[in-house]
């Protein structure tokens, strides 16, 4: 029979204790090593090493394979005093670990000794209510919902696409929302555009917009472009957010918004509506096709994005505006898989969703390897639908 200590002493016997100034100056990340936190999660959050893995002792059976696939990889491991991390640091070895070590003195004396530490970021107890569906699913989590407040994006248009888009990126907790609308509301966008009610008739797009936003979520930043985007202010305007969802009803908008967003590397999310049909896209510049590789120059009238003139059935955008939503959500959140080289078509009449495959063209003015950007002379289109029945 032996007791916590011997068994404690035997450990010891059989592992290799390091200092934490060696921890500092040779056993690190930038010479390979694997740094190993198996204390709780409550000592975790309090502090940890820059980088480190968090397995509490517990799982560490459990879940070595998932976090520890290679067996030669070195591994650091610490706790709070040195104690659990020399019994971890010898089950790792008779897991079949061969470089393992153990933190002399732990997490404590790391910290006494004036070493450098971060606190981990946390979704403030106030809002763990409001985010506690995103917080159960592990592909968002903890993690996901601070990137999600903490990214920014631009909805130009805060029309029929831009609603829907709009309200559930708030209501998902993305901090910052940029609006781009120089539009007045009208009585007749009210069947459609959901950010917009009754008593924001005669309100600027953007005021009304805000307005809904913020009784959706205050945690939410709104900021608003009352201006039609154009060569002299659309690099300003799109600069500072991650990602765009292109939802404006016009195709020199759409062309100016691609254009900007490929000389600045910044994805964007298309949607256009029609009638009872819409089609939505994820344009990431240089990865995919862009939407000129798409639409190089003539505008199929059926494909235009629609006018006021066209008519467009009142819930069409609600499914193609929260396409356009999801992708902005995995994009901020780099899981699953875009619309990135597919165009997704929707026909609410019949039901179906078809894809078609989308290639960049090599002639692209855009994006190819002879474009020359000139936001100067993005061409100005009619609307296809009026254009049409001239
Ligand atoms: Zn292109």
């Amino acid at each position: 029979m032996s007791d916590f200590k011997e068994i404690l002493s035997q450990a010891k016997k059989q592992i290799t204790e390091v200092s934490v100034h060696e921890v500092r100056d040779k056993f690190n990340l930038s010479n390979g090593f694997m740094l190993l936190d198996v204390r709780e999660s409550d000592e975790w959050e309090q502090g940890h090493l820059d980088q480190a893995v968090f397995l509490p002792r517990g799982f560490l059976e459990v879940k070595a394979d998932k976090l520890l696939p290679d067996r030669q990889q070195p591994v650091v491991v610490y706790c709070a005093g040195g104690v659990r991390s020399a019994l971890a640091a010898k089950t790792l070895q008779d897991l079949g670990y061969s470089r393992v070590y153990s933190m002399r003195g732990g997490f404590g004396e790391w910290k006494n000794n004036g070493l450098p530490f971060v606190v981990p970021e946390k979704v403030g107890k106030d809002q763990w209510a409001r985010y506690s569906r995103h917080l159960r699913i592990p592909e968002v989590g903890e993690k996901g919902q601070l990137k999600l407040l903490k990214s920014k994006v631009l909805l130009v248009g805060a029309g029929g696409l831009g609603s829907p888009a709009g309200v559930y990126l708030a209501a998902s907790g993305v901090g910052t929302i940029g609006l781009v609308d120089d539009d007045v509301v009208d009585e007749s966008n009210l069947q459609r555009q959901i950010l917009h009610w009754t008593s924001s008739v005669g309100m600027p797009k953007v005021d009304s917009a805000r307005r809904t936003l913020f009784e959706v979520n205050p945690d939410v930043k709104v900021r608003m472009h009352q201006v039609r985007l154009d060569a002299s202010n659309v690099l300003d305007i799109i600069q500072d957010y991650d990602v765009i969802v292109s939802g404006s009803d016009n195709f020199t908008t759409a062309y100016m918004v691609n254009d900007a967003a490929v000389l600045l590397k910044k994805p964007v999310v298309y949607g256009s509506i029609f009638r009872f049909d819409g089609q939505a896209s994820t344009f990431i510049p240089y990865e995919g096709p862009c939407f000129r590789c798409l639409y190089a120059t003539a505008t199929p009238p059926e494909l235009a994005p629609s006018c006021d003139e066209a008519g467009v059935l009142g819930v069409l955008p609600g499914v193609i505006g929260l396409i356009q939503a999801t992708e902005v959500i995995k994009l901020l959140l780099n899981i699953g898989t875009t619309l990135s080289g597919r165009l997704l078509v929707y026909d609410a009449l019949e039901m179906t969703f078809r894809q078609f495959k989308l290639h960049r063209d090599s002639n692209c003015a855009t994006c190819g390897p002879n474009a020359h950007i000139d936001l100067e002379s993005v061409p100005q289109f009619v609307c296809a639908v009026q254009a049409t029945a001239k």
